[in-house]
């Protein structure tokens, strides 16, 4: 309860132990427990991109307007040179840290809220750690104990990444087990990853779009790797259906077909996939981003749907770093701010059928991060340590998730320490 509410009711009870009959009257100043002041809000789901200030009232959004009267706020944040987005949505991570085997309740997955709020993000999705068999763990040791909101595809594995045999095995890729459990646990669960495959069979495919379709959910593809490779073109315009996923979109891995082919142009089925509704994630992670896929790419007229980072160690140390680090990417390869902040909140939360999310409509819960842009002279590296110079980069200032500062970099929402 926010001081003046408290104060109202305290004097209300006074007032009632003596007989009188109090009448709510309309307040004459609002209150809110944190204004964002002076900041250029851009928020795509809303069409909102100038300077607005944005008011927040128990853990929601309850403003987003020119020149909100922010005396009575408990706290006020001066945003002016600075960015104000809907929380980051990073579609594409692996969370389900432990002591067990690979990125299945294993030491290669990393904890949520240790890598998210430095970086914007208040939602992860976690891509197929775990299965049918392990997501309940998942859920009591990592999701429920994570102040960062943490949304999952099951692996059509029921085992989910353990690595390994376990992975390739076919016995274990069960679309009726699968679907039951992301209807058990349909609070979480928002769709079927199918990854690492290295067989010359489309069966685990299949089995994984089976699944999304008995629980009516998404199904996100790393298309594995196998010699002779299994055609692009047969995935993207015949076994998935409009709202599935492609990741490692810019990847280019042995035994997975490329999108941009040898002689430097764009697969024609590409674009045409993405027409029909499959949807390019970027799934950067530790083997899956190059600049000659990407840069080439985007030249043609391809930019993808989604941004994210396949967050794991293996990662976080190379070229991906952090999703500001890979938004920064993209907008120095030539996507525009509010492009990349689209494809980094609204989009992902309509792929995952989450249009509470990724957005600051008043209602609304509030996750919102604050960010400066830099200016100057930086380098960014892919997957092969290969570099691409830019001259802009994200910075993270503040983030807020459920209406709470759960980051800030320079004590812009801090009162001065002798004050
Ligand atoms: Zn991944």
């Amino acid at each position: 309860m926010s001081h003046f509410t408290e104060k109202f009711c305290f004097l209300s009870l006074v007032l009632w132990g003596l007989g009188v009959i109090i009448v709510p009257l309309t307040l004459s100043s609002q209150n809110y427990d944190l204004v964002i002041k002076g900041g250029h809000v851009i928020d795509p789901k809303n069409n909102i991109d100038g300077p607005m200030d944005v008011a927040v009232l128990d853990g929601k959004i309850v403003s987003v307007s020119k020149n909100i009267d922010a005396s009575t706020a408990e706290t006020v944040v001066e945003a002016s040179g600075k960015y104000v987005t809907p929380g980051i949505i990073d579609m594409h991570t692996h969370n389900f840290h432990g002591t067990g085997s690979y990125l299945a309740n294993g030491f290669l997955s990393v904890q949520p809220d240790g890598f998210t709020f430095k970086a914007g993000v208040t939602t992860v999705v976690d891509v197929g750690s775990s299965g049918w068999r392990n997501v309940g763990q998942f859920k009591t040791q990592t999701i429920d104990k994570s102040k960062t909101r943490v949304l999952v595809f099951l692996n059509i594995v029921g085992t989910g990444m353990k690595g390994g045999a376990w992975e390739q095995d076919l016995n274990d890729m069960d679309a009726k087990l699968t679907a039951i459990a992301a209807k058990k646990y349909s609070d979480v669960v928002v769709g079927v990853k199918v990854a690492h495959y290295s067989g010359p069979e489309w069966y685990p495919v299949e089995r994984g779009v089976e699944a999304g379709t008995l629980a009516d959910i998404p199904v996100m593809i790393d298309f594995g790797g196998v010699i002779p490779e299994l055609s692009l073109e047969t995935l993207l315009m015949e076994k998935l259906r409009p709202g599935d996923i492609l990741t490692h979109t810019f990847g280019h891995v042995k035994g997975r077909i490329p999108i941009v082919g040898e002689d430097g142009n764009l697969e024609p089925y590409v674009k045409q996939a993405q027409e029909r509704g499959v949807i390019f994630d970027v799934g950067h992670g530790g083997g899956s981003f190059l600049f000659e896929q990407a840069i080439p790419a985007m030249e043609q007229g391809f930019l993808p749907n989604t941004i994210s980072t396949d967050l794991h160690t293996g990662s976080m140390n190379g070229g991906m770093k952090d999703m500001l680090n890979v938004m920064s990417k993209f907008l120095n390869m030539g996507m525009d701010l509010q492009e990349v902040i689209e494809a980094s909140t609204w989009e992902p939360a309509k792929v995952i059928n989450r249009p509470d999310l990724g957005h600051l409509s008043e209602g609304a819960g509030a996750d919102i991060a604050v960010f400066s842009l830099r200016e100057g002279e930086f380098g960014f590296v892919d997957v092969r340590r290969n570099r691409m110079d830019g001259t802009k980069k994200l910075e993270c200032e503040l983030t807020v998730r459920d209406g709470k500062v759960v980051f800030d970099l320079n004590g812009i929402s801090s009162q001065i320490w002798n004050k």
